[in-house]
């Protein structure tokens, strides 16, 4: 194999991005049940399965990459090497991680790719080695499909570039390793700053870099919608759409409180069980086990268990979703109701649904939560218990 043919990928995700919205870094944000840097990794070490990749990422964020990556295959895991930590400006992190990658182990050719693109396909991959190989330093871009105008100050256009002459461009940006290493270092010794991509720092330098066909699919993830539009697309990538029903009861006794999708209500009783009862939680994992053809709540977690005492049933739950995404499925709907007289839910039902839909990581538009009476029928109109039913809508990939 010739040197060139070894190839490294650096993902960059030190940034602090704020266009995603306030609290976490957005790379770390949940896209449809996995932070966005899981997709990301994932994708890339599914399309280029010989490469090593590394990721560059904040000193502050270890712990969350360290979850981010717990779910990836262990075959998988050997490739990625351990992450780099970054710097200020997205320039210094590329190089942290480059010089990283020196001590290691060089590569003959380095892919350095934004960790905020989680579609980049095998061919695109591709297409980046076999340009850098060709010319050394090369990007993948687009043809405009808007006029491009450049305006002043006063946003008053001062020139209409040909649009034949322009490209948007994209990661992963492709270069002969020993050529980009030595441009950043010459760029950070000059204390040349504000080069926005790793083309600009190899143009600095005077290489020349050439533009390989990129892809619209490739899109980088910004904002809250970007975040929708990924996951609806997603979705759509699973096209064996399969239900799962669920149904529990739980007695009363003597307490003051009960637990309803993971919201704690007061009351003048609690629900007897062996974890914490929670019967809407218990309802909806059986729905998603059943889904997947996966057995039930009982089997997997059988009462008998002393471990299971007191438990809280979020652990159900996410064993459940385990299941489904280690088969490369996502929970796509949850429809869960309550029946009992009391305690009323309505105060309750918008804390339920958020609480569900954290739990099982998906947006609250994908949870119905409802409540009914039994109209003081039966058991459950006497005020003995609480039962639930719940539906589950999950998708999967195609089988084999
Ligand atoms: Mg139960």
């Amino acid at each position: 194999m010739s040197r060139t043919a070894d190839l490294a990928i650096l993902v960059v995700a030190a940034g602090r991005g704020s266009r995603a919205g306030p609290g976490i870094p957005k790379q770390y944000r949940p896209l449809a049940g996995k932070p966005l840097i899981t997709w990301t990794l994932s994708t890339l070490l599914k399309a280029a399965p010989t490469a090593r990749l590394k990721a560059v990422i904040h000193a502050d964020d270890l712990n969350a990459y360290r979850a981010a990556i717990a779910d990836l295959k262990t075959a998988d895991l050997a490739r990625l090497l351990p992450p780099a930590f970054g710097g200020e400006l997205r320039q210094d992190s590329v190089r942290l991680g480059l010089e990283a990658l020196a001590q290691e182990d060089p590569p003959g050719i380095v892919l350095i790719h934004d960790g905020a693109r989680p579609f980049a396909s095998a061919e695109l991959l591709a297409r980046a080695r076999d340009a850098a190989v060709r010319h050394g330093a090369a990007v993948p871009g687009l043809p405009l499909t808007d006029t491009v105008k450049q305006v002043d100050a006063a946003a008053r256009i001062v020139a209409t570039p040909r649009r034949e002459t322009l490209r948007s461009v994209q990661t992963p940006q492709a270069f002969v390793f020993d050529l980009i290493l030595a441009a950043h270092r010459k760029a950070a010794q000059a204390g040349q700053t504000g080069l926005t991509d790793d083309a600009a720092v190899a143009e600095w330098v005077g290489h020349a870099v050439y533009v390989f066909e990129g892809e619209r699919d490739n899109m980088k993830i910004t904002d809250t919608q970007d975040f929708a539009r990924a996951e609806a697309r997603l979705l759509r990538e699973l096209p064996d759409v399969r239900t799962g029903q669920g149904f529990d009861i739980h007695a009363f006794a003597p307490g003051d409180l009960v637990f309803i999708g993971g919201v704690k209500i007061p009351h003048d009783r609690s629900l007897l069980g062996h974890s914490d009862a929670d019967v809407l939680l218990h309802a909806i994992t059986d729905a998603i086990l059943g889904a997947i053809s996966e057995g039930d709540i009982g089997g997997h977690f059988p009462p008998s268990d002393p471990q299971w005492r007191g438990a809280a049933s979020s652990i159900f739950l996410a064993a459940a979703l385990d299941k489904l995404r280690a088969r490369g499925g996502m929970l796509a709907h949850i429809d869960a109701m309550l029946i009992g007289e009391r305690p009323k839910i309505g105060p309750y039902r918008d804390a339920i649904r958020a609480s569900i839909a954290k739990l099982a990581d998906i947006a609250e538009d994908r949870v119905a939560v409802k409540a009914t009476t039994s109209e003081r029928l039966g058991a459950l109109g006497r005020e003995e218990g609480i039962a639930a039913l719940a539906i589950a809508t999950v998708r999967l990939p195609l089988g084999d």
